[in-house]
C-alpha cells in the first residue's frame, strides 16, 4: 500500500510502505527548474524550510556546472551559518558477525564461507570497550549480523555491558546500534538498556533491485525492513537513523526515497529521523553487484550537498567507508558526525594496527586508516571543533538536532560551549603535547568568540575544572 496523504489518515500511515516508485520516477523525469527556481530553492533551505521532493528533485535534475557549484555553496552555507564548525565523532564496534542473510555487497554473508565467524565473549566486549576509551571515545555505535543468536536480549546485553566498562578517566557515554530490525517488543527491550540512536539502512529504496541483492533470510522481506523504524517509533524508540547504501541502484532515485522517508516520519511521528547515513558500496569479500550504479565522486559531492538543502533538520553522517580527500570535501557540505580510528575487525581494537585489512575478518574495506587523534589533530588544525558531546541525550533533551536548528541562540548556549569541554578532557586524558596545545588555542579562540554569551564565565570555570582533574561536565 501507497502512502498518499489524501487517501490514508496519519494514523494509517504507521507501518505501512510508504515508497511509490511511480511518484518517485516521475519527479525525476519532469521536475526541472531554470537557474532563478534553483536558486529560490537553495534560499528556501537556507531559510530553514525543509524541501518538498519536487524541489529536491528539481535540484537533483540541475545539471549546469555553476548550478552545480552553486548548490555547493549553498550547502556549505548552511552548514556554517547553521551548525557551525562542530564535528560529533564516534567509533563502531562489532559485536558479532554470524549473519542467516545473503546481502551480495556484504562479506558477512550466509554464503561467504570463508569468513571467520566471531562473536565477542563478554570480556571481549570489555577488552574492545576499554580500547576505544584508551583512544578517547566516548561515543559507540554497536553493530551486529542477523542471526537469531542476536535476539533484542543478547543485544540489550552488550549494551549494558559496554555502559558498565570504567577505565581510567573514562566510559562510553552513548551506545547507538546498527542491528537487524525487530518487532515492537524486540525494539522495547533494546530501548531500556538506554540506547541513543538505532541504525537501519534501507540499502536500496528501489523494490525489484532491493530483491536482486537480497537473496536469502529475513532480509528479503522489503516491507518488513522499510517500516522497522515505524516499529522502533511504536515502542518508544524516537531517536533512529536511515540510510542507503549508494551504488545498488540510480542515486537520484535513493536520494528521493531517503527525502520521502523522512517525510513520512515527520508526517506520522511528528519528528524526523535524528540521521542519514549514505555510504557508499565498498569493496568486500567476494563482492557480487552490479557496477551500473557506482556512484562516482563528484556525484558523490553533489548528493550529499541536495540531502544537505533539503534536509536541514537532521544530523549527517560520513565513515571512513571513504577515503581521507573525499571526507575533507564533504565535511564542509554539512556533515555532522564522522568515526575516527575506525576498526571493523572483530576483537581488533584491541590488537596491534595491521597495515592491510584481511576481508575474511571484516565486513568491508575502509579507506580512511587515521587514528582517532589524527583526525583529531587535523579538525582542530582546520578549525573545527571535534566534539564528544552527549549532554543532551543524558538530559533527556530528545530531537537535540532539530533543535540546535530551530532554537535561536541553542548551539551558543548549549552544543559549542558542551563541545569545548568534551574536547579539554580529550586533549587531558589522550592527546599528544602538540595537539594539546593546538588545542587549548582553538579553545580560547571559541570562547572568546562566545564572548557575548551569558554561559561564557561558567565555561571558563569548568574547562578550569576540567584541567583540574573533574570530567563529564556539561550544560
Ligand atoms: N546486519 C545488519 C543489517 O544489515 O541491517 C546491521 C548492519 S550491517 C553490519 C551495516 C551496514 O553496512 C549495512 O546496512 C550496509 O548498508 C553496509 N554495508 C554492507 N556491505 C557494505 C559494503 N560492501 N560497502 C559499504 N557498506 C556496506
Ligand atoms: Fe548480514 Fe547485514 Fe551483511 Fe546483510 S548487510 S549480510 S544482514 S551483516
Amino acid at each position: 500500500m501507497i502512502y498518499h496523504p489524501e487517501i490514508y489518515s496519519i494514523k494509517d500511515q504507521r507501518m505501512k510502505p510508504f515508497i511509490d516508485p511511480d511518484e518517485i520516477w516521475n519527479l525525476i523525469n519532469h521536475s526541472k527548474g531554470d537557474k532563478k527556481r534553483v536558486r529560490e530553492i537553495i534560499q528556501a533551505s537556507l531559510d530553514k524550510k525543509r524541501l518538498s521532493l519536487e524541489e529536491t528533485a528539481i535540484l537533483i535534475n540541475a545539471e549546469n556546472p555553476d548550478l552545480i557549484e552553486e548548490i555547493k555553496e549553498g550547502a556549505r552555507t548552511l552548514k556554517e551559518k547553521v551548525y557551525g564548525e562542530r564535528i560529533v565523532l564516534f567509533a563502531p564496534l562489532y559485536v558479532g558477525d554470524l549473519c542467516t542473510n545473503n546481502c551480495q555487497y556484504c562479506g558477512f554473508r550466509s554464503e561467504n564461507k570463508e569468513m571467520k565467524r566471531i562473536t565477542l565473549s563478554r570480556d571481549e566486549l570489555i577488552t574492545e570497550t576499554m580500547a576505544l576509551i584508551d583512544q578517547g571515545h566516548k561515543r559507540l555505535i554497536l553493530v551486529y549480523g542477523e542471526h537469531p543468536k542476536y535476539s533484542a536480549e543478547f543485544i540489550a546485553d552488550t549494551v549494558k555491558i559496554v555502559y558498565g566498562v570504567k577505565h581510567n578517566n573514562g566510559e562510553i557515554r552513548r551506545v547507538n546500534i546498527n542491528a537487524a530490525p525487530f518487532d515492537i517488543q524486540g525494539f522495547r527491550t533494546i530501548k531500556d538498556s538506554g540506547i541513543g540512536t538505532f541504525q537501519i539502512f534501507q540499502e536500496t529504496y528501489h523494490e525489484p533491485t532491493y530483491a536482486k541483492v537480497h537473496l536469502g533470510g529475513v532480509k528479503r522481506n522489503y516491507d518488513w525492513r522499510l517500516t522497522a523504524l515505524d516499529r522502533a517509533q511504536e515502542a518508544g524508540i524516537d531517536d533512529v537513523g536511515i540510510g542507503a547504501l549508494f551504488g545498488l541502484y540510480d542515486w537520484r532515485f535513493e536520494v528521493l526515497g531517503l527525502v520521502r522517508h523522512v517525510n513520512h516520519f515527520e508526517a506520522v511521528y511528528k519528528v524526523g529521523p535524528h540521521t542519514i547515513s549514505f555510504p557508499r558500496v565498498q569493496n568486500a569479500l567476494k563482492l557480487n553487484i552490479s557496477k551500473d550504479y557506482l556512484v562516482k565522486d563528484d556525484e558523490f559531492v553533489r548528493l550529499v550537498s541536495i540531502l544537505r538543502l533539503a534536509v536541514p533538520y537532521t544530523g549527517m553522517i560520513l565513515t571512513a567507508r571513504e577515503p581521507r580527500h573525499i571526507r575533507d570535501q564533504v565535511l564542509r557540505f554539512g556533515v555532522s558526525q564522522i568515526d575516527g580510528g575506525t576498526n571493523l575487525e572483530l576483537g581488533g581494537y584491541s590488537k596491534a594496527k595491521k597495515d592491510t585489512q584481511d576481508l575474511t575478518m571484516e565486513q568491508f574495506q575502509i579507506n580512511d586508516n587515521r587514528s582517532l587523534n589524527e583526525i583529531m589533530d587535523e579538525l582542530i588544525k582546520t578549525g573545527y571543533i571535534p566534539s564528544f558531546c552527549t549532554a543532551c541525550y543524558r538530559l533527556g533533551r530528545t530531537g537535540e538536532h532539530f533543535m540546535e536548528f530551530s532554537v535561536p541562540g541553542f548551539i551558543k548556549r548549549f552544543c559549542s560551549p558542551n563541545a569545548l569541554l568534551t574536547l579539554a578532557e580529550y586533549l587531558e586524558d589522550y592527546a599528544p603535547q602538540d595537539t594539546k596545545e593546538k588545542g587549548y588555542k582553538l579553545i580560547d579562540k571559541k570562547i572568546s568568540e562566545l564572548s557575548e554569551n551569558q554561559n561564557v564565565e561558567r565555561l571558563r570555570e569548568k574547562v578550569k575544572m576540567v584541567k583540574d582533574g573533574k570530567r563529564d561536565l556539561y550544560f
